[in-house]
């Protein structure tokens, strides 16, 4: 059977990071099983959703290089919801309540004051039909509860945390429509998973105790008669795993969530591939490395090396993993990023400087011009002086410099090296000279020297 995941996020704020780590673990527990990779777009919430964060949801996935096989909406698709309702409500498995909030409100906080799980008290399931009937002539339209079966414990193998158990009569029956027609995430999830063929949950663990409750919904939409592609594998419902939250440095995420998209990381010279490279083993026994290739990443992906403690997303480390990934970046895939005029030589050359590509301009112009030679002593001046003289073009014009340079003013090391490093560069550090003085040319070098040499 073939493996399907989703991504599905609904459309009411930007990705962020812990967004893209989900959707990069079911992107590669799709690519790893030679399997599909879908977008589902859960915009069933018609006031929050919004369509730029559709396209930008896109656009970040194409940023990072996970595109989908198949895009899905939930707003395209509500006449499959309405049909899956109908089904539940004739099996009796849904049923319409009449509380307002304030009322749920009221018996939540009893129940607390009781010391009482404030689980609901399926109040609604004891009227009869007059009483229905005369709350509808009141005009009180009812929501909708999926009624849980409690004659029917709930379990399965979750692919991080293991055995999971629930009671299904400590749960609420969950709300799954409002009282104006619309949908809660609960049952268009579960009617999409089975109906996209979906084999593999894979979501945050805020998700478990909605996965308990979908777990039963899956079971009566089976049951109702309503069976996808997974029919076919005597499947009741997808394979479920849930992954620990990711966490900031100090604790909590959620506050600074607005400002780790994939908009601001960008901005911030982040690579995808480092994005990717970190994100794809944060929390997991695997270590950290800076890996831009993605099959090895995909081929070292496996649910079981997942912690079930909370990741730690630490901005430092998505730093050094930048470095390090734009330290391998090969030239043709960043070409039309760099300055102009920068060719794969000068890449090579200035690369190893960089901890972000946007730095690579600021490099450059060492080799462009103009630079600021700086002061030099009356010393280090006659030093420079015989150095523009002794420059001669050759395969490795630096070698040969400073090979002269040495048996003839017996200098060596930092004295040797660094006053040509500045009258060369303007700068006391930077690339590799070996590399820089071939793409400065022989021309601008002497004048440079001499420039400095005249002080
Ligand atoms: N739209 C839901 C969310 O963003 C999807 C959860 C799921 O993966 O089932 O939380």
């Amino acid at each position: 059977m073939t493996t399907v995941t989703r991504f599905a996020p609904s459309p009411t704020g930007r990705l962020h990071v812990g967004n893209i780590r989900t959707a990069l673990h079911n992107w590669m527990l799709a690519r790893k099983a030679g399997g599909r990779f879908l977008l589902r777009i859960d915009d069933t919430d018609a006031e929050r959703s919004r369509e730029d964060y559709v396209d930008a949801i896109r656009e970040d996935l194409a940023w990072l290089g996970l595109e989908p096989d198949g895009e899905e909406r939930q707003s395209a698709r509500l006449a499959i919801y309405e049909a899956a309702f109908e089904r539940l409500r004739v099996a009796g498995r849904v049923y319409p309540a009449y509380e307002t909030a304030q009322e749920l409100d009221l018996k939540r906080k009893i129940q607390l004051g009781r010391g009482l799980p404030p689980v609901y008290d399926r109040a609604a399931l004891d009227l009869t039909d007059r009483q229905r009937a005369e709350k509808e002539a009141e005009g009180i339209t009812p929501h909708w509860r999926f009624r849980l079966d409690h004659t029917a414990p709930i379990a399965w193998d979750d692919g991080v945390r293991g055995k999971q158990k629930f009671d299904p009569a400590q749960l609420s029956d969950p709300v799954v429509r409002r009282a104006d027609g619309s949908w809660l995430y609960m049952l268009p999830s579960a009617v999409d998973d089975i109906e996209m063929g979906v084999t593999h949950v894979l979501r945050g663990e805020d998700h478990v105790s909605n996965t308990a409750v979908q777990i039963q919904i899956f079971a009566a939409l089976h049951t109702a008669g309503m069976a996808g592609a997974d029919a076919a594998a005597n499947l009741q419902h997808p394979a479920f795993a849930h992954e620990a939250l990711l966490v900031g440095k100090e604790g909590k995420l959620s506050k600074r969530l607005g400002s780790l998209g994939c908009d601001a990381f960008r901005e911030r010279g982040i690579e995808p591939e480092a994005l990717i490279a970190l994100l794809a083993r944060l929390g997991t026994s695997l270590p950290v490395e800076p890996i831009a290739d993605r099959a090895a990443l995909i081929a070292s992906f496996d649910l079981g090396t997942f912690g079930r403690a909370p990741a730690r997303f630490d901005e430092a480390d998505l730093e050094r993993v930048n470095a390090a990934i734009v330290h391998q970046l090969p030239y043709e895939r960043i070409a039309d990023r760099l300055p102009a005029g920068m060719d794969e030589a000068g890449w090579h050359a200035i690369r190893p400087n960089l901890e972000t590509l946007a730095q690579a301009g600021d490099w450059w112009r060492l080799v462009t011009g103009p630079i600021e030679p700086g002061e030099f002593s009356a010393e280090d001046r006659a030093f420079l002086a015989e150095a523009a003289q002794a420059l001669e073009w050759s395969e490795d014009p630096w070698q040969a410099l400073t090979a002269r340079l040495k048996a003839s003013t017996g200098r060596k090391g930092k004295p040797l090296f660094l006053p040509l490093r500045l009258a060369l560069t303007g700068m006391g550090h930077g690339p590799d000279m070996g590399e820089l003085l071939p793409l400065i040319g022989e021309a601008e070098a002497r004048a440079r020297l001499e420039r400095a040499a005249r002080g």
